[in-house]
């Protein structure tokens, strides 16, 4: 299954998704939870390439797929993903006959809204409740708000969202509690219920519940402290080397001159830059392999190259470097660059991946 990559793929920089390893993330996330798995795949399926990876996660027999937008659902309906899908961002009114066309199941929790996907032609739809978050959903403690319309038009399901399940900080219990109070509350039980993401999969097993909904942990960025299962990477970020510059004492490296060669030393230029999401707040301190070997950029970060110091490493034009995944033994942690990149958010590394960089589903990934 591993897809043949044409030479310019593989010239400047690229990202290998390693398919193998999403799948046994997923297998474990299962294994452990002892539910069926409804694997996030929105934005892109956090940059990795939706269609490829639900395809890949069609292996584990999933209950359906979880994405943000209409537009979403579209992508894997044309490119034959059969199974449900649900939509898990409030849809407007206006969204509802392209979520229908699309076989879509919305996650609704405004009671306008509610009424409206009833008397525009009604469907599958799940509740949406709101549990300490205060983003998307009806308040835990309001159902009485929707008794009426839950029913008339009956929800197949209802579920909540953990805000910090990942921080062992005791706030999932709380908000479990709240949806176990807001679904005695309703005057139908909806037969699929479902609450855990990533870091609340981790922290409970069996789960509860009627399936799990992980993302992160599926793309190989770890649910935190304390966390039962650790995930394989999956995410590889790769750039060549492009030219080596050989620097004499006081010589500086890119804009602003902040590196500066410290008796003779050697940097290489990659194909990469912040246009590619090689985040510009890496500059003097993102780590790289090179050959097994860690070194770190030199200089800023610019828009299509970045340098790297290689005095200590041999290097020639055209080798592979990785700013993000395994190269042998050494391995870059998403989470790892998302710390030296002033404490981003792990999530925010992978989803701002931009387009430029091709990337490469690979079953697996040396
Ligand atoms: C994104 C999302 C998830 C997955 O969260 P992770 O922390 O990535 O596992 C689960 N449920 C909902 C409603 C989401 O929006």
């Amino acid at each position: 299954m591993t897809t043949e990559s044409t030479a310019t793929e593989t010239t400047r920089a690229w990202v290998d998704v390693d398919l193998g390893a999403l799948v046994r993330n997923g297998a474990a996330l299962q294994r452990y939870a002892g539910v069926p798995l409804v694997p996030m795949i929105k934005a892109d399926a956090y940059g990795l390439g939706a269609v490829a990876c639900a395809r890949a996660l069609e292996r584990l027999d999933p209950h359906g797929f979880g994405v943000a937008t209409v537009r979403e659902v579209e992508e894997l309906r044309a490119a034959g993903i059969e199974r449900r899908i649900y939509v898990f961002s409030p849809l407007l009114p206006g969204d509802f006959a392209a979520a229908r066309a699309a076989r879509a199941i919305p996650t609704l929790g405004d009671p306008a809204a509610i009424a409206a996907w009833g008397q525009s032609g009604g469907g599958l739809w799940h509740l949406a409740i709101e549990t300490g978050m205060h983003r998307a959903g009806l308040r835990w403690d309001a159902m009485a708000d929707v008794a009426d319309l839950v029913r008339a038009n009956p929800p197949e399901g209802a579920f909540t969202h953990f805000h910090s399940a990942e921080r062992n900080d005791g706030s999932w219990q709380a908000q479990e509690a709240r949806f176990r109070d807001a679904l005695a509350a309703l005057p139908v039980k909806p037969t699929l219920l479902h609450a855990q993401n990533s870091g609340g999969i981790v922290r409970q097993t069996p789960s509860p519940w009627s399936f799990v909904r992980p993302g992160v942990f599926l793309y190989g960025v770890g649910a935190g402290d304390g966390a039962a299962l650790t995930p394989e990477p999956v995410a590889h970020v790769r750039a060549r080397v492009l030219e080596l510059h050989d620097l004499q004492d006081g010589d500086t490296v890119s804009y602003m001159a902040t590196w500066r060669s410290v008796g003779a030393r050697r940097v290489a230029t990659l194909g990469i830059g912040y246009a590619d999401g090689y985040r510009r707040a890496l500059g003097n301190r993102g780590p790289a392999l090179l050959h097994g070997a860690r070194t770190t950029v030199a200089g800023v970060v610019t828009m299509d190259m970045t340098m790297i110091d290689v005095t200590d490493v041999p290097c020639r034009t055209n080798d592979v470097v990785t700013l993000i995944g395994r190269d042998g033994t050494e391995l870059i942690t998403v989470e790892e660059v998302a710390i030296v990149a002033d404490f981003m958010s792990p999530y925010e590394v992978l989803t701002g991946l931009r387009q430029r960089l091709p990337r490469l589903h690979r079953e697996s990934v040396a």
